[in-house]
């Protein structure tokens, strides 16, 4: 009899955005008249820039040409795509990430979780709380943990609070940990890293010898010339740190579906025996074992973002939903809410007010205004007592729904 990986059982069955759903639904149901809307998605609502379009229209003209045909790429990406990252991306800002580092993949989410492939099940994990859900279901589906508890923590992680209390940086941990998720500008609290806390955490994971998975999806969100966009901007993380990027949420690839890894050729971790070895090489003989490349027409357009028209379209796209964010700090701050991030993230979030629970306020939003957001418990136990915006829509729905919070809502 064949048997599963019972570790898969230990999942709290995607609580959040079902629930979510059904409390919408029985909304819907009971209200037929109420035009909802929809301030929850983690999604981008803008079209593709038309630089990456124009790409990818050319790049399936040369998969119709016997002499430009593309079959199987290289695993780790194409040379001309890599080299463009390495240079714009890191070297520009005086990151020193070679191409040969730089690995194309189909998206950050896939890479966050194949990452644990190539280290050990008995390294001490530690995430902040609230935290971007798939670093914690990948460890769990790994064995990394125990069970998980009501509010949805699993014994054997390191939960690291990020709060209004300690301005949403999480405390450098006391006891040692082995692999540590940070995401900076952070989903879902929109908060941002100063260098000095990126360096407090290169010197503990360097002294440790410990490895930062940095998540950086969200970088060209960065308005604040004096914040690191890539980790590697503070010295000494090319010895301790891997990044993660995605053009997700920066060229509105989301369906289209490219991001990047970077793993430093100086980086490495114990073997049993002891030794150290490259985490370089195990994760390139990952990606040629397991993943075939990102699709030669998807990796034109990817590059397109590098190009002049791209650059500019791109940075109209972000300065977009960064103006969604700030209409909706200023209205909701209007409101009497206390919010934090949307100054350099998609994503405000809201303490919701008199004590109310994250789904008490959810209730009375979509109640009193029909708008949705998302209850920050959803992302961890310490994210109880706040909510999400998202910036991600289109102008006329953030605006119907900030005039509704302005008009109804009464803290
Ligand atoms: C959206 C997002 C990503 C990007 O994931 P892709 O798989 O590249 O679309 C990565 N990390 C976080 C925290 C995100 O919110």
């Amino acid at each position: 009899m064949a048997t599963i990986n019972d570790n898969y059982l230990k999942l709290k069955a995607g609580y959040l955005f079902p629930e979510i759903g059904r409390r919408v639904n029985a909304f819907a149901d009971a209200n037929p008249d109420a035009k909802i809307i929809r301030l929850g998605i983690g999604d981008v609502t803008e079209p593709l820039p038309e630089a990456c379009r124009n790409a990818m229209i050319k790049a399936v003209e040369d998969m119709g040409d016997r002499a430009t045909f593309k079959g199987y790429g290289p695993e780790q990406g194409y040379p001309w795509l890599r080299e463009k990252i390495a240079t714009d991306d890191f070297q520009a800002r005086g990151c020193e990430v070679d191409a040969s580092e730089i690995f194309i993949s189909d998206g950050s989410k896939c890479d966050t979780g194949n990452i644990l492939d190539i280290f050990g099940d008995n390294n001490t994990i530690a995430v902040t709380d609230p935290v971007y859900p798939v670093y914690v279901d990948t460890n769990v589906m790994a064995g990394h943990t125990g069970d998980g508890n009501k509010k949805g923590e699993y014994e054997g992680l390191i939960y690291l609070p990020i709060t209004a209390e300690n301005n949403f940086t999480a405390q450098i941990p006391s006891q040692k940990v082995d692999l540590i998720y940070l995401c900076f500008p952070n989903n879902p609290t929109g908060s941002t890293a100063t260098k000095e806390h990126l360096k407090a955490w290169v010197d503990y994971a360097n002294s440790h010898g410990s490895i930062i998975f940095f998540d950086a999806a969200y970088e060209a969100y960065i308005t604040d010339p004096s914040l690191p966009h890539s980790i590697y901007e503070i010295e000494g993380a090319r010895n301790c740190a891997i990044e993660f990027r995605s053009f997700s949420k920066n060229a509105g690839f989301t369906g289209t579906r490219c991001a990047l890894t970077v793993v430093p050729k100086t980086l490495t971790a114990k073997a049993a025996d002891g030794s150290d070895v490259e985490l370089w090489k195990l994760w390139n003989r990952r990606q040629a074992t397991k993943f075939n490349g990102v699709s030669y027409i998807i990796q034109r357009g990817a590059e397109a973002v590098y190009s002049e028209e791209g650059k500019a379209q791109i940075k109209a796209l972000i300065s977009f939903y960064l103006e969604n964010a700030s209409i909706i700090r200023e209205k909701l701050t209007a409101a009497g809410l206390a919010v934090y991030g949307g100054i350099n993230a998609p994503y405000v979030w809201v303490k919701t007010p008199n004590g109310l629970s994250s789904w008490d306020f959810f209730d009375k939003l979509i109640d009193t205004c029909n708008v949705v957001g998302t209850p920050g418990s959803g992302f961890g136990a310490a994210g109880e007592g706040y909510f999400r915006i998202s910036a991600f829509n289109s102008r006329e729905n953030v605006e119907e729904a900030m005039k509704r919070i302005t008009d109804k809502f009464k803290v």
